[in-house]
């Protein structure tokens, strides 16, 4: 499990595929499958060097993501991938909220940025707001103890609150997540999140990944440079024979 933010999460609860069932996928046009390492990777790099795309959508991973709503919001406009989300007309709230680490001064040349800086009377916001949560809290509290439904009494939680949701998703939109999301112009929250999709992207999937930010990936987030770059040295024959070792193994 991967923490986020102050009280958030990303777990990889199931995975199917990887960089072998990429080639595999494509190949089945010839009636095909591996070449060997050289030229799988190589087949690899083609694919996503000419977005030829859709081999990767046979490689589907599954979260589950807890993270404030207003981060959940962004998600889900996400349409390519499958959603369930915790209802909290079913279970009462807990008592989560986010509170940032300071809060960011407002860009001047963007309407819907923030910059990496904090306004002056940050720390003292910061109180202000722990004491509004107490009062949201307590008057939660107050609304189902005189016996108002869950469904209603939530109507007074904040954009703050956490939620929790699982995430299915094929590698293909989730290459398009992380253009839009592992991005400097995203919201800084969501970001934190995709950045943590991204290693466990790397993790499963390394050759794609690789070629994904060399070719396919047009965000601009450091941090994911980064993670294509420490692969530098990197034996992607040897990862990718790994890889076929197991799916092998899984065939018999
Ligand atoms: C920085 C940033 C700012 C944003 N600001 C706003 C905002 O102010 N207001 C707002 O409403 N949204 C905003 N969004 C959300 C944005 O408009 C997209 O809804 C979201 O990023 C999902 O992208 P997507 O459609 O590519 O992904 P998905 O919905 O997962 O779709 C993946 C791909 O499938 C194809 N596709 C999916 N559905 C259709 C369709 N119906 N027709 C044709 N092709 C389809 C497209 O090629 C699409 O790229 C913002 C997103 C970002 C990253």
């Amino acid at each position: 499990m991967e923490k986020v933010l102050d009280n958030g999460f990303i777990r990889l609860v199931d995975f199917m595929g990887g960089d072998f069932s990429v080639v595999q996928s494509a190949r089945v046009s010839f009636g095909q499958e591996s070449k060997g390492p050289k030229q799988d990777i190589k087949l690899i790099e083609y694919l996503l060097k000419n977005r030829h795309e859709t081999p990767f959508e046979h490689s589907v991973f599954k979260f589950h993501i807890k993270c404030p709503i207003f981060v959940a919001r962004q998600w889900f406009r996400h349409r390519i991938g499958s959603f369930n989300e915790i209802s909290l007309r079913y279970v009462e709230y807990k008592d989560e909220f986010y509170i940032p680490e300071f809060f960011r001064k407002q860009a001047k040349d963007n309407k819907q940025a923030s910059i990496e800086e904090a306004v002056e009377n940050s720390e003292n916001l910061k109180n202000e707001i722990l004491e509004l949560y107490e009062i949201i809290k307590k008057f939660y509290n107050k609304l189902l103890s005189e016996g108002v439904a869950r469904e209603l009494a939530r109507i007074i939680l904040p954009l703050s609150t956490y939620t929790q949701f699982y995430w299915t998703v094929n590698a293909r939109s989730l290459m398009n997540f992380l253009s839009l999301r592992a991005d400097i112009n995203a919201q800084y929250e969501i970001r934190m999140y995709a950045r943590k999709i991204a290693k466990i992207f790397r993790e499963k999937m390394p050759i794609t990944f690789k070629f994904f930010i060399d070719y396919a990936y047009f965000g601009k987030d450091e941090e994911i440079f980064k993670l294509r770059d420490e692969m530098e040295n990197w034996d992607l024959e040897s990862l990718y024979k790994e890889q076929l070792d197991v799916w092998n193994r899984r065939s018999l």
